[in-house]
């Protein structure tokens, strides 16, 4: 199995687009075989994370453990401004500055029961999957580089960031790239999930709280006033009749509505959060505007069912997030490093996809960047009943990360 490992690895630096040398290498070798070996302690990390509750905007506690962790590897570790956590690995110089990180923040709001249930492989809890396991294999890797030595060119930035779920809104690595917290970043490979596939595109979206206003008033005595309501009601029919492109995929949807005092009042609010998505930058600001348009028709439209009112009725729109789009070709170098450790190692080829995380921004700017799976397999994401299950062959996850990593900064 090793000496299988390590030709392998001496046909990968051969190979990669950041190939330094062609000979096998055996401290990637043992790295690789550590990774292996020391499997349970990369799951003991994945548990003891997993049980610090980190809701969002409340990751304080969970990323203090994880900067704890780095320091206990050797690492020099810091918290910016935002909560992200940072630990650096200097390279020798000439290669590029990679940031390999993993997203501190759950879906899951204060109060929820964080315990890891445990049957054999499996491990139910939420958050475990995601992004617990993402935590453990960053902190396996800089673990293996470290008590392996083994040297890169660029640096390696070992990342625990915060704000990757919805209401977060990106926030960690927004600093990261706007503020340079963590200096410059030439490359960004997010660990996220379960399984071993891979994101190469970024699915962009618009995430808007729509609010109708009016004075409101006795839904008898007061009838022939324009009503937010029945607003709202005409937004909602415009919205679900847009037209949009099936290619690049770009879709809709009202998730959310509120407001009325009784049923007998004409309401002075209805509220109502849409989610609007592309693949495409382009598509999604011609969705976004078609949206703005059907928003103000629907203002038009009620005030003019009531000619006679002199009543108010406005809308304001309030953003909830917004998530940039963007893609990267097939051929470019950091998606090619991916599929060539696959080959390396004889794990299933991992197709690209769109997805939306926190690759978005740098894919946004145009800095190489990818959201991969940490290895294993699980479901339930987002709900109580997630579950990761390491099988046999988990640390497959973090051993594809690992030669991803060495082939994006250099060797
Ligand atoms: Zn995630």
């Amino acid at each position: 199995m090793r000496t299988l490992i390590i030709a392998a690895v001496g046909a990968l630096l051969a190979a990669g687009p950041t190939a330094g040398q062609s000979t096998p290498d055996p401290a990637v070798a043992r790295a690789l075989a550590r990774l292996e070996r020391d499997n349970a302690w990369t799951i003991e990390q994945q548990i003891a994370l997993c049980e610090i509750p980190a809701p969002p905007f409340g990751e304080q506690a969970r990323g203090a453990e994880y900067a704890r962790r780095f320091e206990a590897l050797g690492y020099r570790a810091t918290i910016d401004q935002v909560g992200n956590v940072i630990a650096t690995r200097p390279g020798s110089g000439g290669g590029r500055r990679l940031v390999l990180a993993a997203h501190l923040d759950t879906v899951f709001p204060e109060g929820t029961d964080v315990r890891v249930r445990r049957e054999g492989t499996r491990l139910s809890g939420p958050g475990i999957g995601d992004d617990c396991r993402g935590l453990a294999v960053v902190l396996a890797i800089a673990r293996a580089m470290a008590l392996e030595r083994i040297p890169t060119r660029g640096d390696v930035v070992f990342v625990g960031n915060v704000g990757e779920e919805g209401p977060g809104n990106l926030r960690g690595v927004r600093h990261l790239f706007e503020h340079g917290s963590a200096g410059r970043i030439d490359a960004f490979v997010s660990v996220d999930g379960v399984g071993l596939g891979m994101v190469t595109a970024g699915v962009g979206s618009n995430r808007y709280r729509v609010t109708f206003s009016g004075p409101g008033g006795h839904s008898y005595g007061d009838f022939g006033m324009p009503n937010p309501m029945h607003a709202m009601g005409r937004a909602i029919a415009a919205i679900g009749d847009l037209a949009v492109p099936a290619e690049p995929r770009t879709v809709f949807n009202v998730g959310v509505v509120e407001g009325g005092t009784s049923i007998n009042s004409i309401t002075m609010k209805a509220v109502m959060q849409v989610d609007l998505r592309s693949e495409s930058a382009a598509a999604l600001a011609r969705l976004d505007s078609a949206f703005r348009r059907t928003v103000a028709q629907a203002v038009v439209q009620e005030k003019a069912r009531w000619p006679g009112s002199d009543k108010s009725l406005s809308a304001d729109i309030g953003v909830i997030g917004l998530r940039p789009a963007g893609t990267q070709p097939d051929t470019l170098w950091l998606v090619r490093a991916a599929r060539d450790a696959a080959r390396t190692l004889g794990i299933p080829m991992p197709r690209g996809g769109a997805g939306s995380t926190d690759a978005n921004l740098p894919i946004s700017l145009g800095i190489p960047a990818l959201a991969v799976d940490g290895g294993g397999r699980g479901d339930g994401a987002h709900s109580l009943g997630e579950w990761y299950d390491d099988g046999a062959d988990g640390f497959r996850g973090p051993q594809w990360i690992l030669l991803l990593t060495l082939a994006a900064a250099g060797r």
